[in-house]
């Protein structure tokens, strides 16, 4: 088999890299180790940039998120008895759309087939050849059958565990990183969100998030220990402890029903550099993680493949030109590190740390009380949270 572009990993990154790829007339073609059933059963992030949602549109696949996707203009912050309101609009005339990544992952693949565009599922042991010359290729396994793709790029698009990091030279790579001391413990219920907005709240038991993927379908999260047993989490157990961590007013007209989905998310800030080796590129998750409290995960992915497109599209649309992928690395990354700050401060100040001294709680309640007092603050939250440009 022979394409333009071999991707690896069907999340997010890859389909849509593959969409718009396919939109300049450049073939692509899709390995994925998991089924298209488990693909589209994950349930992860929910809060889309501005910018993600333009890609989006781009890619022509924006007519049900239109539809559906739940346009917010602001959030709330919560610390002891207080409430604060930060205004997206009207600090950065920009809002942000809650639509599931479950439902961006349905559009993508509805488009990539309705385009008869190649995904290949439960593709095993992927692995990269010949790096070095003109002519990559992504070797597979397939009902048992060894296969090779030969390629011109490969986009490494397969998330924190895949494989594609690893073809980048030891000596090459640096590794960042900053594991959390806690995780979040997630669940999904059909029951109307508590507000028509998010609410972030610093209790001194721990983090707790209201979030939602509808009008009728929530998500709230709770810090928990990062080794902690989901077993011992009855939804009853659940409900009470997060009414415990909310405001009095949303803990009293919160409505509770039984989780659909109950998980728990290790928090982690990751960031491999560089992010090309020869004709590999890599994008997401692959190359970088940041803890959920920025909601910037997904988005960083779309960022990543704005760049990453606009370098190959250059390449086959014009005469060969190279300058955008040989700047593909560091423009990533110049725009990565800033949402890895955001989402760290962001997580420094909401979340009790099991370590923290007096001097770190005082710290972290001047930053609260700042936040609260200071417009400028607050305008400098919003600029983040609604994404900094491409
Ligand atoms: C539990 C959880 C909760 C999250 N919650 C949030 C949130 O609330 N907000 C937020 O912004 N972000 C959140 N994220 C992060 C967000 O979901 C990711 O940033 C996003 O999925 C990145 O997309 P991606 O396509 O780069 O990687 P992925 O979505 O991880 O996709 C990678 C794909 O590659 C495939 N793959 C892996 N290895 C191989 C291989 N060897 N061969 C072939 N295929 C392979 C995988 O099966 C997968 O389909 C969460 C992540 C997790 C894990």
């Amino acid at each position: 088999m022979r394409t333009q572009v071999g991707i690896i990993g069907s999340g997010p990154s890859g389909l849509l890299l593959s969409q718009l790829l396919h939109l300049e007339g450049i073939d692509s073609v899709i390995l994925e180790r998991r089924t298209q059933d488990y693909v589209l059963g994950r349930i992860r992030a929910g809060v889309l940039e501005q910018g993600m949602v333009d890609m989006l549109r781009k890619a022509g696949v924006a007519e049900r998120l239109e539809k559906e996707g739940l346009v917010h203009e602001g959030l709330s912050i919560c610390f002891g008895d207080r409430r604060q309101r930060i205004d997206l609009k009207k600090h950065t005339g920009k809002v942000v759309t809650v639509y599931g990544q479950t439902e961006v992952t349905k559009d993508l693949i509805d488009a990539r087939e309705a385009a008869g565009g190649t995904l290949i599922y439960e593709a095993e042991n992927v692995q990269i050849e010949d790096l070095d010359s003109d002519t990559p290729a992504l070797t597979f396994l397939k009902d048992g059958k060894q296969q090779r793709l030969t390629c011109d790029f490969i986009a490494g698009c397969d998330g924190f565990r895949g494989v594609s990091r690893r073809y980048i030279p030891e000596d090459k790579l640096k590794i960042h990183e900053r594991v959390y001391p806690f995780g979040w413990l997630g669940i999904l219920s059909e029951t109307r969100p508590v507000s028509d907005e998010l609410i972030y709240v610093n209790h001194w038991r721990g983090f707790a998030l209201c979030s939602m993927r509808s009008p009728t379908r929530s998500r709230y999260y709770i810090q928990c220990a990062y080794d902690e047993d989901l077993e011992e989490w009855t939804d009853d157990r659940f409900w009470d402890e997060l009414r415990i961590r909310l405001p009095s007013a949303a803990a009293e007209s919160i409505e509770m029903g039984p989780s659909i989905e109950k998980s728990i998310a290790p928090l982690r800030s990751f960031i491999a550099e560089p992010m090309r080796h020869r004709h590999l590129f890599l994008a997401g998750d692959a190359a970088h993680i940041v803890p959920p409290t920025g909601a910037k995960g997904l988005n960083l992915a779309a960022s990543d493949i704005y760049y990453l497109s606009r370098a190959l599209t250059a390449y086959y649309k014009d005469d060969s030109r190279t300058d955008h992928m040989d700047s593909y690395s560091r423009d990533c990354l110049k725009r990565i590190w800033k949402a890895e700050r955001f989402s760290w401060w962001m997580t420094t100040m909401l979340h009790k740390f099991p370590d923290q001294s007096s001097f770190d709680r005082g710290m972290q309640l001047a930053e609260l009380d700042y936040l609260f007092d200071s417009e400028a603050a607050q305008a400098s939250l919003a600029e983040n949270y609604v994404g900094l440009p491409y």
